[in-house]
């Protein structure tokens, strides 16, 4: 779509991100999807992780003026339609990242996937900036992604069956983003149906899916979340857009147990 559109604005995603040196997840995971969905994606980086197939080796926060820095610049020239945050490591970065795009891209639509803990037990997200997300992020929001281990960080309690769910994505809503999706693949090992609830605060829309048994789900969280802003940057609506995008990355699911790339999980080193 994007080389169709000669001398057409394509529609544009600004991914504020970490970067997985190891291509599966993060920003490499954003720009990839961006890119395979139709939109133009700019990136403006939160951190550097060193990592691979089997984890997370290292980490370096970005500092908050260079953070900055890249915000402005991609905002004063290119521009945007959608804004999607993933990691974002520190209390100072959130706060930057909100008051930034209070400045220069108000009233923009933004996907927040409010990453917290990698599958491989690694903290993304400081424990003392969560109160930061919910407060300064969320009621920028058009829509936040959380998985259940990060709902759960998020409002204080566990959440186990599909009814504590559907409260758990009102109490999220009232938080101030306008739309809630809940992710429950975590929810039941062995279950054979994935359950995702999207929720505007007053109804609610299930969505089930086949659940794939793999351990090769490494940064489908990142890729559904830009996969959603990507397609609101082509106009489709919040429903639409996350029916869409979990097309896709069920697809990508279904395929990566083929990949033979590193020596993660369930690969010949382990
Ligand atoms: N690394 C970065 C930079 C990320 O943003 C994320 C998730 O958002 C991860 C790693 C963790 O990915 P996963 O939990 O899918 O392994």
């Amino acid at each position: 779509p994007l080389l169709q559109a000669a001398g057409l604005m394509p529609p544009r995603v600004l991914i504020i991100a970490g970067s997985d040196s190891g291509g599966g997840a993060g920003l490499q995971a954003d720009l990839k999807s961006c890119t395979v969905l139709g939109a133009f994606g700019t990136t403006a980086v939160t951190a550097l992780t060193a990592q691979n197939s089997r984890g997370v080796q290292g980490i370096l926060p970005i500092s908050i003026d260079f953070l900055k820095q890249q915000l402005e610049s991609v905002l004063s020239d290119l521009g945007t339609d959608v804004v999607k945050t993933g990691m974002l490591a520190t209390a100072d970065i959130v706060k930057a990242v909100a008051s930034s795009l209070q400045e220069l891209a108000p009233g923009k639509m933004l996907v927040v996937d409010p990453v917290m803990v990698s599958t491989s037990g690694h903290t993304l997200l400081q424990e003392d900036a969560i109160q930061c997300v919910k407060e300064q992020l969320f009621p920028l929001a058009t829509l936040i992604t959380p998985n259940l281990p990060e709902a759960s960080l998020l409002l204080g309690r566990s959440i186990s069956s599909v009814p504590e769910m559907e409260q758990a994505v009102r109490d999220l809503a009232a938080m101030g983003p306008r739309w809630v999706l809940l992710k429950g693949g975590h929810l039941k090992e062995g279950a054979e149906e994935a359950i995702d609830i999207l929720c505007d605060g007053q109804e609610s829309i299930a969505f089930k899916s086949a659940m794939i048994p793999t351990t090769h789900s490494h940064g489908t969280g990142c890729t559904l979340a830009s996969s959603i802003a990507a397609l609101l940057a082509r106009g489709l609506e919040v429903p639409e857009a996350v029916q869409e995008a979990k097309d896709f990355v069920s697809g990508a699911i279904a395929c990566s147990a083929k990949l033979a790339l590193g020596s993660g999980p369930q690969g010949p080193m382990n």
